[in-house]
């Protein structure tokens, strides 16, 4: 049985992946309506603990460091429920310290730990074609990398323990960056009275195309901020990137920046907003919107 933990935008679409696949599971979301999973042929736990002791692999879903720590190691949690022998999977984008932490105090009872956090964010949740960063054993990971798969078209193992998370933390940095990038050009060329889709149509098949580009600019033609990926999520992101970087004396001025830009649209408002809204922020100062 593979237990799954945190059933929000992410977990839900990577869970049902699984049952579609063929496996056995029992779920438990602290918050969400999950009632749906019953149809689908899964059990529903009434714990984190009742999860971890009625599987063998647990996989975790959840927003930050604090909530990983409290499904894991609070009351109630996977390490008072979980064999030893288990393996616990963290999918999460967490600190990569607190994968460390979690990890240790799990290998005391004898559960193996692998952070491994994704990107593509929900369409490529609901596809199953995730890209996933994975830390830890490499053994453990061998035996969890099958059911990965189900949920990811590339599972790679980057190192030990918290590696999957700083690649995520890599990853977060480029994405916000280039996100604001998009943001900053395409608000100039809507305010020099160029149409922003025939901006996007001549340029993106150059060298400033990106996936960031093509996924995000339709969205901002349409004014569509429907997360997606959540400006909070990225502002948490950004401040695990920017923790472990001044811990590793690793200046990084151009995500402290954008990390600004992000506070700013919390500020007006635009937390629950996909990330693709960091172009308000330069609409704002620009007073022009790029729409169609
Ligand atoms: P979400 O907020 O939609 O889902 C998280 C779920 O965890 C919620 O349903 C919440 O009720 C549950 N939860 C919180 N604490 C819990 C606890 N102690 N026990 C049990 N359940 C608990 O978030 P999401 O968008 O699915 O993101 C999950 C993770 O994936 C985050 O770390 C995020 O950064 C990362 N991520 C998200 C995206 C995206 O596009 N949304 C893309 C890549 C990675």
């Amino acid at each position: 049985m593979i237990g799954f933990i945190g059933l929000g935008i992410m977990g839900r679409p990577m869970a049902k992946n699984l049952i579609k696949a063929g496996h056995k599971l029992i779920v438990y979301d602290k918050v969400a309506d999950i009632s749906e999973f019953t149809a689908l042929g899964a059990e529903i736990a009434k714990s984190n603990k009742e999860v971890a002791q009625k599987s063998e692999i647990i996989i975790t879903m959840l927003p930050n460091s604090p909530h990983v720590k409290e499904a894991v190691l609070g009351a109630g949690g996977v390490i008072e429920g979980a064999k030893s022998g288990s393996i616990l999977v963290d999918m999460s984008s967490i600190a990569p310290k607190a994968s460390q932490e979690i990890c240790a105090a799990l290998k005391e009872k004898g559960i193996t730990m692998i952070d491994a956090p994704v990107s593509g964010g929900e369409p490529k949740a609901i596809d199953g074609s995730l890209a996933i960063m994975a830390g830890g054993d490499k053994v453990a990971f061998e035996k969890v990398k099958p059911i990965l798969e189900k949920m990811g078209s590339s599972v790679i193992l980057v190192g030990g323990i918290g590696s999957g998370n700083v690649t995520k933390l890599a990853n977060q940095i480029i994405v916000a960056l280039n996100i604001a990038a998009v943001s900053e050009a395409f608000t100039l060329a809507a305010k020099a009275g160029v149409e922003p889709e025939a901006v996007f149509n001549a340029i993106k098949g150059g060298l400033a195309g990106s996936t960031v580009m093509n996924a995000k600019v339709p969205m901002i033609l349409d004014g569509n901020f429907k997360p997606g990926f959540r400006i909070e999520l990225h502002i948490k992101d950004l401040q695990n990137a920017l923790d472990t970087a001044h811990e590793l004396n690793v200046p990084i001025q151009l995500t402290a920046s954008v990390m600004e830009v992000l506070q700013a649209l919390k500020v007006d408002g635009f937390a629950a907003n996909d990330h693709s809204a960091i172009v308000r922020y330069y609409e704002k100062l620009a007073k022009k919107e790029v729409r169609k």
